[in-house]
């Protein structure tokens, strides 16, 4: 198509490209399912390994805060360097995750939700509705300071007050042994925005919302997340949840557990950061596959990012670097930018752009039903005839079905 008979966009989108086979398919998804029917505007960050230690991690601050101009943002995954890393690509430095870089600029909520397919039934056969996770996406253990300490060493933690006094508290003295301590913090307005984000998200989809913590054993840090979203819920949703007949529900974190597995679905379950980076892959590979899984972080002002929940799939890219077949699920990179397109179609009122994403969430999805998909659908799809496809070969099916 002619660049004028595609459809148009206003505002751009910020684009986030990444690292390894998730990057090779953020490219195939443009041009097979993009680029021929939208004249995309986008303003483009590459976040690739290189081009992160290229420019000492300026690029992701950069995103993050284009992220907040522009509304919508859509991310390809990343890797987070680790010692292995360093040494593989010769970094400069151990530089941060990005996810974790972004989600602190736009202090926002993750909220994940398994992408349903016909013929991919949950491993759990009472989820017959998704489970969203919504993802604390703000400090703990993503943004702690830890010490090694060794045996003789007095560890305590320090406040040191605006006056200049200080209220200090002892953690351990290691008398016997060497050891590890850890700071981690959070703060009063990222757990309200949380749990606003949290009621706002539930009411908008009318699901109830659950939340845990472990405030028995943690009386002053998880304390405080219980009394913040209990404190919000009846000053400000109560009457809200009580009009839509939906409910809001705290528990102890491991009773959640408990519940949730016992659960039909169907509802949004807050979790602090660390507890929704575990229990969004476990709840993600119930209902299919780690590829199946959509994200969006969502700022309290509602500014959005789209990426998918899985990582860079290293494994599947050191066999495409060796010129091997691959069958990597492109589906939640799929809808990541299609969550986005829909959402920049929303926001500048562009109704064929949100019509034009919908579209093509339906053809990925009826691709699988009609029993075309990748590896990781095949050994789990309860379909009677299944082929498997490539990578690239998905994506043109499903342009097919476009
Ligand atoms: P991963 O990339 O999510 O992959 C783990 C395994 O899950 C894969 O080996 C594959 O299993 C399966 N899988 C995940 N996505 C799939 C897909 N789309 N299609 C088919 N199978 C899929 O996690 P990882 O290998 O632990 O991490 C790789 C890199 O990604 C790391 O450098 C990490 O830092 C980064 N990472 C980035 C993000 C992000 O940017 N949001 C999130 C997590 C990890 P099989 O091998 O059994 O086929
Ligand atoms: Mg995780």
């Amino acid at each position: 198509m002619a660049n004028t008979q595609k459809i148009q966009m206003t505002t751009p989108l910020v684009e986030m490209d990444g690292d390894e086979m998730t990057r090779v398919i953020w490219r195939l998804v443009k041009d097979i399912l993009i680029h021929p029917y939208v004249d995309l505007k986008s303003e483009y960050y590459d976040l690739s390994i290189e081009k992160r230690d290229e420019t000492e991690d300026k690029l992701t601050v950069d995103s993050a805060n284009a992220a907040l101009k522009y509304g919508v943002a859509v991310k390809c995954a990343t890797i987070t360097p680790n010692a292995q890393r360093v040494t593989e690509f010769n970094l400069k430095k151990m530089w941060k995750s990005p996810n974790g870089t972004i989600r602190s600029i736009m202090d926002g909520t993750v909220f994940r939700a398994p992408i349903i397919a016909k013929g991919v039934e949950p491993l759990v056969p009472s989820w017959t509705k998704p489970i969203t996770i919504a993802r604390h996406a703000y400090g703990d253990v993503y943004s702690n300071t830890e010490l090694r300490a060794v045996k003789g060493d007095k560890a305590e933690l320090v406040i040191t007050h605006a006056d200049g006094t200080e209220t200090r508290s002892e953690i351990k003295t290691f008398t016997a042994t060497d050891g590890i301590i850890q700071g981690v913090h959070n703060t009063d307005q990222s757990i309200s925005g949380f749990a606003r984000a949290c009621f706002t998200y539930a009411l908008s989809t009318k699901q109830p919302l659950w939340f845990g913590t472990k405030d028995t054993i943690s009386k002053t840090y998880d304390h405080r997340f219980k009394d913040v979203f209990a404190d919000i819920f009846a000053a400000e949703y109560k009457d809200k949840f009580d009009s839509q007949g939906i409910t809001y529900d705290y528990t102890l974190i491991d009773d959640a557990v408990a519940r949730v597995m016992k659960s039909n679905g169907g509802f949004i379950w807050a979790c602090k950061n660390y507890d929704g980076d575990v229990m969004s892959d476990m709840v993600a590979t119930a209902y299919g596959s780690l590829g199946m899984m959509s994200s969006v972080l969502v700022s309290p002002d509602g500014k959005y990012e789209y990426e998918a929940a899985h990582g860079t799939v290293t494994r599947h890219y050191r066999k495409w670097q060796n010129g091997e077949e691959t069958s990597t699920n492109s589906i939640a990179t799929l809808f990541a930018w299609t969550g986005a397109l829909a959402k920049r179609g929303e926001l500048d009122n562009l109704p064929d752009l949100t019509a034009f994403a919908i579209k093509l969430e339906s053809a990925a999805l009826q691709t699988i039903a009609d029993g075309v998909m990748t590896g990781d659908l095949v050994s789990i799809s309860t379909l009677p005839t299944k082929r498997k496809a490539d990578t690239e070969t998905f994506l043109r099916e499903v342009a097919n079905h476009l």
